[in-house]
């Protein structure tokens, strides 16, 4: 792993730092020079106090002067920076471009397509000058970006730098707020041990004074509902303290979290709270890593893997708590364990069944498990300044760094950290880039500026960097996903920028597509947001939109996933579990009934069901793997092709999504013409995943050999230990390893007995039409055979960008749809 992260090429590295602090200093040196010259003429004008024809006081004199120096080298950087003009420019970029769609129109857009996606789709395409964009992006594939909007240079011309680009609208209490003792209650750095500092840090949680009363509820109540502030110690105190009151002397407690990240980072916190080794008393488990042991009782996972359990343990019977956290997220696997749990409540009274969640609106929850007490833990927050701007913006991302530049640049370093809240790993990674190269060249004017990317595939030992007390001296700034709205506590923010959109699923049932759009988040959401800039003294939350915006497009509440995904998997594992009467599931928000009927008849087409919906023995072995459904299919068909081997390799690959090939800036040919080759043949993007594994597997699984192919070795072994554990559901499931690595139509045929629901077959104008759900889609242009446009392909997914793309796009022969799904397919007289 070490070896690893040493040969990572410079472009992926994190700490560009140091070449940054050296050409500043270059740079800073240079200045001073210049300075002294400007300061013998600055002297005389010093006298006056003159700014810009004003006469100030000497103080708003310096502040000014202050500003405006810091305002020339930010403006300065940026021009020279090489991030100028067309490089990059999010969709949003046209929205002030004569004849683009303004935000307000591209707000009421994404809303409704977010709320009724076949009306939306009807629509026409709003987007369709981002097309151009779109073709450019995908082909660069390295994200740039620039700040092109010279109104926007002249709107800070007037140095105020300090908010006067937001209107500060309204103040969010504090809760409980006896500011002195809060304060008092931040523990004073005095020396200890780092674990009885622990010790220690644990005890100023807000959970604490409340130990002996909530261990009481728990005791008198079988199901209990508990509420309270996003770091009041939920996550990593309860669980502790059943343990510390014996209840894992008689079972395991498992503790669900919606994201692997946070699974993860709370079970090696508790696991230092607790001092054992993480994975043995305290371990974790997402899917397809599992890091716990015999000894393990405390056990983190991830609600979907809780799931799994069902599956081998219908009624929980090794564990004595089950606790959901962060319910409020009602993610699809939380709202299906909601029915599992309090049906198994009810024929296991020993088991305790804690449902927590950081909002208030608790009493659905209680509601929903036949009136369960609310445990309420009083919260300690500051108050909140919120701030909106003035006027939407055209570009939240530059919008968002701009503010954060402003804030670094202008408030005293040391006062608080900054968080911004952005969609995704690509544009962290923007936001990363750009940051560093405005920062670049203010040399010792401006305090340093660490810069925390926080999101899923982020490695493990760079996530915990966010959790790093920040030097004296300098500021963070925390660029993360939703991750840090309630599932992360990050202490020390004081700042939270939030440019209001969050990057969701959605699911059209009609056509069963499902895609992940950009889309403006709830009111409940811009408040937990702006809660996390109050945790340990009054915050500031920058909104970059207006406050129209927030009262009049925003939702109250995320609607549940339940409610906007495709519900395949989901299915499948309940009809294993036997659970056949879909329809009176005990659903706290019932799926909308064509998502459920669209699922059934998917795996109806996939074999798994019968005609009576039952699960057929098919269905039993494809529902062993935590897979999509159609994915699953294509493994256990591989049997019949002798082709296994590759198919879970294919398989693997998948899962890694779009995270193998990487394009350094600089070397972007290269990298371009070492994926070609994968590609020879046009054999089509699946075997072309193959054949990257394989090439990786016979050179010895060799990091060289990755650096040379522009090919992401972390993922490359992620995608080797998915492929270890198909194999070993292989053995399950009595599938022998086959291999049959040169007869491609075998192969394909695999793939295609997975995948034939998504056929497509090309049209005259060079896009295509889906065969079953008439149409248009695209190849997507990463696909080796966008060019290639064969007459008949099956596709792994659709993604929505601006138009509809295949992405995993293999090329097929018509009669193998009649002749692998006579079902499904006819041939037509
Ligand atoms: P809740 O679940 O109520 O939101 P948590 O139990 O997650 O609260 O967090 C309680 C406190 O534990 C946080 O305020 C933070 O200080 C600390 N903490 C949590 N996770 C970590 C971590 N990975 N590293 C360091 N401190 C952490
Ligand atoms: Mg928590």
């Amino acid at each position: 792993e070490e070896e690893a992260i040493r040969r990572r090429p410079k472009a992926l590295e994190n700490d560009g730092f140091d070449t940054l602090r050296e050409a500043s200093r270059q740079e800073y040196l240079k200045k001073r020079e210049q300075k002294k010259l400007d300061e013998l003429r600055d002297d005389i004008e010093d006298e006056q106090y003159l700014f810009q024809g004003e006469k100030l006081t000497e103080t708003e004199y310096r502040e000014q002067r202050y500003k405006k120096e810091i305002y020339e080298l930010v403006k300065k950087r940026t021009e020279e920076s090489g991030y100028t003009n067309d490089e990059y420019r999010m969709p949003d970029a046209y929205d002030d471009v004569e004849g683009g769609v303004n935000q307000k129109k591209r707000f009421d857009v994404a809303l409704q397509r977010y709320r009724d996606p076949v009306a939306a789709d009807e629509k026409m395409n709003p987007f369709a000058e981002q097309e151009a964009w779109e073709e450019h992006q995908i082909g660069k594939a390295t994200l740039k970006f620039g700040s092109k909007d010279i109104k926007k240079q002249q709107k800070y011309d007037d140095y105020e730098f300090v908010f006067g680009d937001f209107i500060k609208a309204a103040v969010m209490d504090g809760v409980n707020v006896d500011q002195e003792e809060l304060l008092s209650s931040v523990p004073s750095p005095t020396v200890k041990t780092t674990f009885e500092k622990i010790q220690s840090d644990r005890k100023t949680l807000p959970v604490y004074p409340y130990r002996e009363e909530l261990l009481r509820a728990i005791n008198d109540h079988q199901i209990l509902v508990i509420v309270g502030e996003t770091g009041s110690g939920k996550t990593t105190q309860i669980p502790q303290y059943l343990h510390e009151a014996g209840y894992t002397s008689r079972g395991k407690i498992a503790c669900t979290q919606p994201r692997r990240v946070a699974a993860m980072s709370v079970a090696a916190r508790v696991s230092q709270e607790m001092g054992v080794k993480l994975g043995h008393e305290v371990g974790y488990s997402i899917r397809f890593e599992d890091c716990t042991s015999e000894k393990t009782i405390l056990k983190y996972m991830t609600d979907g893997m809780l799931l799994r359990e069902f599956l081998g343990e219908p009624d929980l019977a090794s564990y004595s708590v089950v606790m959901v956290d962060e319910a409020h997220e009602r993610t699809l696997s939380t709202d299906i364990l909601f029915g599992l749990v309090k049906d198994i409540a009810r024929f296991r009274p020993d088991l305790k069944l804690l449902i927590s969640s950081a909002t208030l609106d608790a009493e659905k929850f209680s509601d929903y498990f036949d009136s369960a007490p609310i445990f309420k833990i009083p919260g300690r927050r500051f108050p909140v300044e919120i701030h909106y701007t003035k006027a939407p913006e055209a570009d939240y991302l530059d919008a968002a760094i701009v503010t954060a530049l402003q804030i670094h640049a202008t408030q005293p370093p040391g006062d608080g950290d900054i968080l911004i809240f952005l969609t995704g790993q690509e544009e962290i990674e923007t936001v990363d880039e750009i940051l560093k190269h405005r920062t670049r060249g203010l040399g010792t004017n401006i305090a340093e500026l660490i810069i925390c990317p926080i999101y899923a595939n982020l490695p493990t030992e760079l996530q915990s960097k966010i959790f790093e007390p920040t030097p004296q001296g300098a500021r963070k700034v925390v660029l993360a996903t939703n991750i840090a709205e309630t599932s992360l506590t990050i202490d020390g923010i004081k700042y939270v920028i939030d440019p209001g959109f969050v990057k969701m699923k959605s699911y059209n049932p009609r056509t069963g597509m499902e895609s992940l759009l950009v889309t403006p988040i709830s009111k409940a959401s811009a408040n937990q947001r702006a809660g996390r800039s109050g945790r340990t003294g009054p915050g500031k939350c920058f909104r970059l939109y207006t406050a129209y915006n927030y009262y009049n497009d925003l939702d109250d509440n995320t609607v549940p996933e339940i409610q906007r995904t495709n519900l395949a998997n989901v299915v499948l594992s309940l009809k294993s579990l036997g659970i056949n009467d879909l329809l009176n599931f005990d659903f706290m928000d019932p799926p909308p009934s064509e998502a459920l009927l669209k699922a059934l008849e998917l795996l109806y087409a996939l074999s798994a069901l019968n005609k009576h919906g039952e699960l057929t023995k098919l269905g039993r072995r494809m529902a062993e793997f935590p897979l999509d459904p159609m994915l699953s299919k294509m493994i256990v068909a591989s049997d019949k092709y002798q082709c296994s081997n590759e198919a879970i390799t294919i398989a693997a690959m998948l899962c890694i999504g779009n995270s193998i090939f990487y394009r350094p800036k600089d070397k972007q040919v290269h990298a371009d013409n070492a994926r070609v080759n994968f590609h020879m043949g046009n054999v089509g993007d699946h075997m072309a995943l193959l054949k990257v594994y394989n090439s990786w597997k016979d050179t010895n699984f060799s990091t060289q050999w990755c650096y040379e192919n522009y090919i992401q070795v972390r993922s490359m072994k992620r995608a080797r230990d998915i492929r270890d554990q198909l194999e070993g559901l292989l053995e399950r499931v009595e599938i022998e390893i086959t291999t049959n690595p040169n007869d491609l139509d075998a192969i394909k045929k695999a793939i295609t007995s997975g995948l034939f629901p998504h056929s497509a077959k090309l049209q005259m104008n060079g896009s295509y039409r889906s065969l079953k759900h008439p149409q248009t889609v695209h190849i997507h242009p990463s696909s080796g055979l966008a060019q290639v446009l064969p007459r008949w392909v099956v596709y792994h997914e659709l993604v929505q960008t601006t138009k509809e793309y295949m992405r995993h796009v293999t090329q097929l022969k018509p009669e193998w749809l009649v002749e692998i799904a006579p079902h499904y397919y006819h041939l037509k007289d």
